[in-house]
């Protein structure tokens, strides 16, 4: 199939969407994007795309959605096209410049709100998000527990203009430092502590989806000594930030849940800490509490 074919054939939005998913699925990629791309389009969610199936589409609209599919079949995220992913419930926008939000940071940020209520009760607390990228996991804790006081660090100073933008649109007030892991920290103590830093070892490159090794940044994916450089430092670093009681919250990579604990065990002998798994059974996250 080939543009022109396409542009004089489809007349009605359903036929975008069957031509666009089929063309996705012959290539070998997703077929959820074309849905996705089409509702962006035309600028409607779901139940609207629904109700909109048998309306014509106008040639120009057309023409735009495909130009849109080609970039997905070259491997571009349907992210980077759209602008925005969903996070906890919240649009967040996106751009090359940062990591793409993850369902599995979602879970990061469930367990830490369920530890907050069980250690701190209502009381505010001075949380930290290292690494933040888009801003997810600050500014999600933030939205969630208004009683917070949030900073949010990065080293990249366009991931904190990215994330600064999300806490704006999101109307939260989260204080971005930008710096490398936990030196933003330093100087006073921290009830909470989360990060989602790079932890794929260089090694991994080769098996990840083009869709991630080609587009997203690399300094938010890849770490050194086996992926486990950033835990390496972070066990370094937040013994001395955090307060008594504290949480200590980190996503790691499935096969890293035996090494990141034994680090922070080793870090912090009197911490429990743990490994927890994903919705798919996979180690997802370390956590530290501080009694
Ligand atoms: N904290 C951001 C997220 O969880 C970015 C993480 C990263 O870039 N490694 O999505």
């Amino acid at each position: 199939m080939n543009k022109v074919e396409t542009l004089t054939t489809v007349e009605f939005v359903y036929q975008a969407l069957e031509q666009a998913a089929s063309y996705l699925k012959r290539y070998g990629r997703e077929e959820t994007p074309a849905r996705i791309l089409l509702q962006h389009e035309l600028g409607v969610d779901y139940s609207g795309l629904v109700a909109a199936m048998r309306d014509k589409i106008e040639d120009r609209q057309f023409a735009s959605y495909w130009a849109n599919i080609e970039e997905l079949i070259e491997g571009v995220p349907v992210q980077h096209l759209t602008g925005v992913e969903q996070f906890y419930g919240r649009t967040f926008q996106v751009s090359p410049a940062v990591l793409i939000p993850r369902p599995e940071t979602e879970e990061l940020i469930e367990e830490t709100l369920k530890l907050k209520r069980e250690l701190f009760g209502a009381e505010e607390v001075q949380a930290a998000d290292i690494g933040t990228g888009s801003g997810v996991i600050g500014i999600t804790l933030k939205c969630e527990l208004p009683e917070a006081e949030v900073m949010a660090t990065d080293i990249s100073e366009e991931a904190l203009f990215m994330a600064e933008r999300n806490a704006e649109i999101l109307n939260v007030d989260v204080h971005f430092t930008k710096g490398d892991m936990a030196a933003p920290l330093a100087g006073r103590k921290w009830d909470i502590i989360l990060s989602n830093p790079p932890y794929i070892a260089h090694h991994e490159a080769s098996g990840l989806a083009d869709t991630v090794r080609e587009f997203e940044p690399h300094e938010a994916l890849f770490a050194d000594r086996n992926g486990l450089a950033a835990y390496e430092t972070l066990a370094g670093q937040v013994p001395g930030l955090i307060s008594r009681p504290g949480i200590i919250g980190l996503e790691i990579g499935s096969s890293q849940g035996a090494a990141v604990t034994e680090l922070f065990q080793k870090a912090l002998p009197d911490a429990r800490v743990y490994c927890k798994k994903d919705i798919n059974k996979h180690d997802r996250m370390v956590f530290c509490i501080l009694e």
